[in-house]
């Protein structure tokens, strides 16, 4: 069996994975913190989360595998350099690293299913084993992929709340490989290397980092971070925390940039399915606002960009112009003012106000965002539209 690890784990990393690791399916030790998060509603609308059979099956992977007995964790490095003037320049827009390429679960599912196959060929050539059952998750299902990360011996949890590999830094996707084939697990990780470093917790711009509760378990109020806001979150963007937002569009790194685990490891991934575009590798901020839904999908069919779908997206673009506040934003924002969608609308609202805010009536551009405003509030039949124009013309 131990011949058979071996010959896996040289597999795994054959198909592309970076780490190829292993633990025994215990019951959870987190989700204790888990349940505590949840009762604190700090998952806000991912209501997904808090179903009472996905909380039971995060607890005990045998409510989705029966007989699990092993459990088989893989990296996969994502790591993508900024280009030159991103994301200093508000003018343009910044993606999340993890999704400047193609869709990453299609990529890793296929590669774990693979990975499965070959296994299930060697454990029966070797008479280990008749048939060896497995179930491939990559965010796709209820499963603390971190938690079983740190079991297996890969990282700790930093105060970012991402599993900081010693060697690698975070920016990394996890899979996870249930089997019903015992295996040898790895040592779990034991120790915690953030030490007195905060620099996460200062970086964040809208405070979700909330440092570490009494039992070192990193907490982070989900309603405030810009990935959830821009993401996970299919309303408006509440006021207060747009500003912080700056000009991330999908998805936020900041926590882990500063890392210094991420300074010293990051190492561009050579996945060619990873790679930036130039859609989404600091694309222009005034183009995007004038995306048609055909537009729209035909640029972010195949990226994961499309879980946000346009109205989301654009929501986050008019945001973001917002926080750039140029008079340069104005028309693109002012046509935004008619979009079918009024969560489109009314963040363009908010982002002329911004303008307005800044340069002043008599200002520069000033009568012409008051004008825009004031024209669509006359025909704008939608309520929260309405308060977005009122308080636009405010300047607030
Ligand atoms: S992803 Fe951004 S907003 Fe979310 S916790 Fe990290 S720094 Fe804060
Ligand atoms: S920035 Fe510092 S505190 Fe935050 S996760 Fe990295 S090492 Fe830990």
């Amino acid at each position: 069996m131990d011949r058979l690890v071996r010959d896996l784990r040289r597999e795994g990393i054959r198909l592309g994975f970076q780490d190829l690791r292993i633990c025994a399916p215990r019951r959870s030790e987190h989700i204790r913190f888990f349940r505590e998060w949840i009762d604190q509603r700090f998952h806000g609308e991912m209501s997904y989360l808090s179903r009472p059979d996905s909380v039971a099956r995060r607890d005990d992977l045998r409510g989705t595998l029966e007989d699990v007995r092993s459990v088989v964790v893989v990296t996969q490095n994502y790591f993508q350099p900024d280009s030159p003037g991103v994301p200093g320049d508000p003018a343009r827009g910044v993606v999340a690293r993890y999704a400047r390429g193609e869709d990453y679960h299609e990529l890793l599912k296929g590669r774990l299913q693979v990975l499965l196959r070959w296994l299930d060929l060697e454990a029966g050539k070797r008479r280990l084993a008749g048939k060896v059952r497995g179930l491939a998750y990559v965010d796709t299902g209820p499963i603390l992929e971190r938690e079983l990360g740190r079991l297996a011996g890969l990282g700790w949890f930093g105060k970012n709340t991402m599993l900081i590999h010693p060697k690698r830094g975070s920016y990394f996707f996890l899979g996870v490989l249930l089997l019903d084939l015992p295996l040898q697990a790895d040592p779990t990780f034991g120790s915690d290397h953030c030490g007195t470093c905060r620099a996460c917790l200062d970086a964040c711009p809208t405070g979700a980092l909330l440092g570490k509760d009494q039992n070192g378990a990193p907490v982070m109020d989900a309603r405030r971070c810009i990935s959830y806001l821009t993401i996970e979150l299919k309303g408006p963007i509440p006021r207060g925390l747009r500003p912080g937002i700056g000009n991330r569009i999908f998805g936020c790194d900041i926590c882990q940039e500063v890392c210094p685990w991420n300074g010293k490891f990051a190492e561009t991934s050579s996945e060619a399915g990873f790679r930036s575009c130039p859609d989404t590798d600091g694309p222009g901020l005034v183009q995007l606002m004038g995306l048609s839904d055909d537009e729209f999908g035909s640029r972010f069919s195949s990226s994961p960009i499309k879980r946000a779908k346009r109205r989301g997206f654009l929501r986050n673009v008019a945001v973001a112009l917002g926080n750039w506040g140029s008079r340069d934003a104005v028309p693109a924002l002012a046509r935004a003012l008619d979009d079918p969608e009024p969560l489109v609308r009314g963040h363009a609202a908010w982002a002329l106000g911004q303008i307005l805010n800044r340069v002043g009536i008599p200002g520069d551009g000033g009568f012409e965002v008051a004008e825009a405003l004031l024209f669509r509030l006359n025909v704008e039949d939608d309520p929260w539209v309405e308060g977005e124009l009122e308080a636009g013309l405010k300047g607030e």
